[in-house]
């Protein structure tokens, strides 16, 4: 505890799920946080952990230079605020049937989002010349999704900007470093649309999104957050432009693989 005194980080989309533990996490390592989302209901969040709280959609360049005017030097970014964009669209988004608004607005938040605020960052940084960066990939950036092309997409650019940005930084001599995390099946309220209505139709889905997880269950935004403290701290002053994956083993290995 108390690895982040003394520094200032912004989490966005913290409102809730994954970023509202990473917020609480930095708070509770000593950081001042600033608590950022298109949802209003950060606030709360922000108070709870005394920080602070600005509205961000991450896909507006000018809001990122209203709410880095008001931040000044920073230490830590994690661009969290990611979508599957399955929410209210009734379109499949597998490749051969999905729409172009979909795909775009997909990218628009999850890759746009990331690249604003890693040049954001990078900005905020370079008088101090260094910092931390991490952005919340996924799992799906890694492997194939077919029926979240758009999705898998945007976390597989999500995490070769990261060596981009890492390797500029570097390059520049900043000691800025940029990592990224690549989750799976972290129960959070990004999973409701998925999950089913009645508690027979959700328990049947949460055994079915897990049964190819080595651990057998779904991780929690607490152990992400974890993971993100350690890439926010000083302890990780080596660790630039590698990825982190947080799956329960999923990785390790082939669900097609023999027995
Ligand atoms: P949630 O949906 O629970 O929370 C995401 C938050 O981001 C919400 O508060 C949402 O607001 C906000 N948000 C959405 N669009 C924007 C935007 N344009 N600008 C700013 N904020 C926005 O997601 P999770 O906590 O589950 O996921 C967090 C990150 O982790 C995402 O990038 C996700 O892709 C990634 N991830 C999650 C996994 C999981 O299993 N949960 C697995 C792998 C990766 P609103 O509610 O108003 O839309």
């Amino acid at each position: 505890m108390h690895r982040l005194e003394g520094k200032t980080a912004l989490v966005t989309g913290a409102a809730r799920g994954i970023g509202a533990a990473i917020a609480r996490r930095f708070a509770a390592e000593g950081a001042l946080v600033w608590v950022t989302d298109i949802d209003p209901a950060g606030a709360a969040v922000a108070e709870a952990i005394g920080g602070r709280f600005a509205l961000l959609d991450v896909r507006e360049e000018a809001a990122w230079d209203r709410v880095m005017a008001a931040v000044g030097a920073l230490d830590i970014l994690v661009n969290n605020a990611g979508i599957t964009g399955f929410e209210g669209s009734p379109t499949p988004h597998d490749p051969e049937h999905a729409s172009l608004a979909d795909w775009r607005h997909v990218h628009a938040v999850n890759l746009d989002g990331c690249f604003l605020g890693c040049r954001a960052a990078i900005r905020a940084m370079r008088p101090k010349g260094s910092g931390s960066i991490i952005n919340i990939s996924s799992r799906s950036g890694i492997v194939g999704i077919p029926a979240a092309a758009a999705y898998a997409s945007s976390k597989a650019a999500m995490r070769n900007h990261t060596k981009s940005v890492a390797l500029w930084c570097a390059q520049n001599g900043l000691t800025i470093r940029c990592n990224s995390i690549h989750p799976a099946a972290i129960l959070t309220p990004m999973w409701e649309p998925m999950l089913g209505t009645s508690p027979a139709e959700r328990e049947a889905a949460m055994q079915a999104f897990v049964a190819d997880t080595p651990l057998r269950r779904f991780g929690t935004p607490d152990e992400v957050a974890a993971m993100a403290a350690y890439l926010a701290s000083d302890e990780s002053a080596y660790v630039t432009g590698s990825e982190f994956h947080i799956d329960g083993g999923i990785l390790a290995g082939s669900a097609a693989s023999p027995a």
